[in-house]
């Protein structure tokens, strides 16, 4: 996806401050934290949102979850809480068309 702003920050062509990286995922910090901790995992295939994964991606989002999981305690919220959010769509205010999901942490969380 050539406009794509994350498939971007996968091939280098834009920076990011990595918190985890292998052959399937990325993990970097947000650009504009909204919370005091603010990490997107990202997976390095181009899926739109959560609307367009297939049963052949089920490895994938299995293994995003296990490296959610790694990810928190790198980043050292597992012992505090965090919160996973993936926005899909228009009323979401998703920006960026490339599923992610924002860990959010290191503080208290507002609950609506
Ligand atoms: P969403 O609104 O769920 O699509 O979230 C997109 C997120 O990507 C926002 O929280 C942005 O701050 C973040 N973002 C956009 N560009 C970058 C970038 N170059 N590096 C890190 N995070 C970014
Ligand atoms: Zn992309």
């Amino acid at each position: 996806m050539e406009d794509c702003i994350f498939c971007k920050i996968i091939k280098g062509e834009i920076p990011s401050k990595k918190v985890y990286e292998d052959d399937e995922i990325l993990a970097f910090y947000d650009i504009n934290p909204i919370a005091k901790v603010h990490v997107l995992v990202i997976p390095k295939m181009h899926i739109q949102s959560l609307l367009e994964l297939k049963e052949e991606n089920k490895d994938l989002l299995f293994h995003i979850f296990e490296k959610i999981n790694e990810v928190s305690k790198i980043v050292g919220v597992d012992k505090t809480g965090f919160r996973v959010i993936s926005n899909v769509g228009e009323d979401s205010g998703q920006a960026v068309k490339h599923l992610h999901f924002h860990i959010l942490g290191g503080e208290k969380l507002p609950t609506r």
